[in-house]
């Protein structure tokens, strides 16, 4: 990773803000995270790609431990996105969720979208369209 300006990089920004116990390290800071070119990103998300590499499109990350703050790399594995079709998925998902998605849909998230809520981004999108 190269070296920016300020001399800290964007590793070492998201290290600053987990707090390592015994098992899990958890995250203090926000629910999004701005990586090295300033996207916001899960910081589950970030903490796999720094120590495993890109992920495929069609996978989330997903915590072996089931803590919602976790980012210790082992304790994340990456779990394949449900792809159904999308009256399953309407089914799938409560008003609340849809109406959650409706209203915060932002295009540059989508990618979180999709992961948060195990949707395609077919899904997602006719979804938001209210179709
Ligand atoms: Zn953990």
């Amino acid at each position: 990773m190269a070296r920016p300006k300020n001399g800290i990089t964007a590793a070492e920004r998201f290290w600053a803000n987990v707090e390592k116990s015994e098992d899990c390290w958890n995250w203090t800071a926000g629910s999004r995270f701005r990586g090295s070119d300033k996207k916001p990103i899960k910081p589950s998300r970030f903490s796999y790609v720094l120590h495993n590499g890109p992920i495929d499109s069609g996978f989330h990350v997903a915590r072996t431990c089931g803590s919602p703050k976790c980012v210790r790399p082992d304790h994340l594995r990456l779990e394949a996105t449900a792809v159904n079709n999308t009256v399953g998925e309407m089914d799938r998902l409560s008003t609340y969720q849809i109406e959650y998605i409706r209203k915060r849909y932002n295009p540059r998230e989508a990618d979180d979208f999709a992961e948060e809520f195990g949707l395609s981004h077919e899904q997602l999108y006719s979804i938001v369209r209210e179709v």
